[in-house]
């Protein structure tokens, strides 16, 4: 994200959207007042409902949150990878806590990140992320809550500790960025992939040939604002409400219609995330 570039022009409205995954803290939320002005930007666009996702404690804490204050935000709570070395009893105590809460649809984001160890100062190890990444499928699992992961240069040892634990119910590979043989190996698996602003950038390749492979019930739709934002507006800060740009760069490298797309992806983000249908 970039202070820079102005923000993106608001798109032409697309009914319904789900945001399933975005940081509301980091695009500058702090209290009622401002997750509802976020929401209300993306609403008048189409995007309806948003998942708001932790990625540390503090954040964890304002998920929850700022799900209680607006009906239309629901939270995600988890140590991010690069910050399973925080995992001590105590953390581990207070996510398990935050995670209980009704408005909770998914433990995440959570998994593995190869890309930012021996980069980032303080980054946690692949041995302390693993071991993170199984303690959240457990929780998942215990609590019959969605997982949704993180996933960065990791597919194979990502699926293999899947395979190790069991996954739970319902697995989001959130951000999906991968190739078509792990497209392939997730939707045989019955795994859900979340596409995001990438699928827009020219040189994403290798998701372009992916993007096409995953069935519309395994398929959703996510911001990961701030981060991301959707061609072409690269560089500057991405909000839930710029949703609709990539969901039409998606329908366009499917081949489908964007308001059929939306609807499917709505559903299907119904569905994982078990909220009620709106109405209308
Ligand atoms: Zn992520
Ligand atoms: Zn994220």
């Amino acid at each position: 994200m970039s202070k820079d570039r102005p923000a993106p022009d608001a798109p032409a409205p697309l009914f319904p959207l789900v945001d399933s995954h975005t940081h509301l803290d980091a695009c500058g939320a702090s209290d009622a007042a401002s997750v509802t002005a976020i929401v209300d930007r993306a609403a008048a666009v189409g995007v309806e409902r948003v998942v708001t996702v932790a990625d540390d404690l503090a954040a964890a804490q304002f998920a929850v949150d700022a799900a209680h204050w607006d009906s239309r935000v629901y939270a995600a709570v988890a140590i991010h990878p690069t910050r399973a070395n925080v995992l001590d009893d105590a953390t581990r105590a207070e996510v398990d806590r935050l995670a209980r809460d009704p408005r909770v649809v998914a433990v995440g984001e959570t998994g593995l990140d190869f890309y930012w160890p021996g980069k980032l100062d303080g980054c946690a190890t692949v041995p302390e992320q693993t071991e993170g990444f199984r303690w959240h499928i457990d929780l998942a699992k215990r609590l019959g809550k969605t997982l949704m992961i993180h996933n960065r240069e990791a597919d194979q040892a990502l699926l293999q500790v899947l395979r190790e634990e069991g996954a739970p119910e319902t697995v989001i590979f959130h951000c999906f960025s991968s190739d078509a043989e792990m497209a392939r190996e997730c939707v045989g698996a019955g795994y859900v992939l979340s596409f995001s602003g990438t699928v827009s950038f020219k040189n994403a390749k290798a998701l372009r040939e992916a993007a096409p492979l995953v069935p519309s019930d395994q398929l959703i739709v996510e911001t990961d604002a701030p981060f991301l934002t959707p061609h072409p507006f690269r560089g500057a800060p991405n909000e839930p409400y710029c949703l609709p740009y990539t969901v039409r760069a998606l329908a366009e490298i499917r081949g489908e219609d964007p308001d059929e797309l939306a609807k499917a992806s709505t559903a299907t983000a119904e569905r994982v995330y078990g909220l009620r249908p709106v109405s209308g």
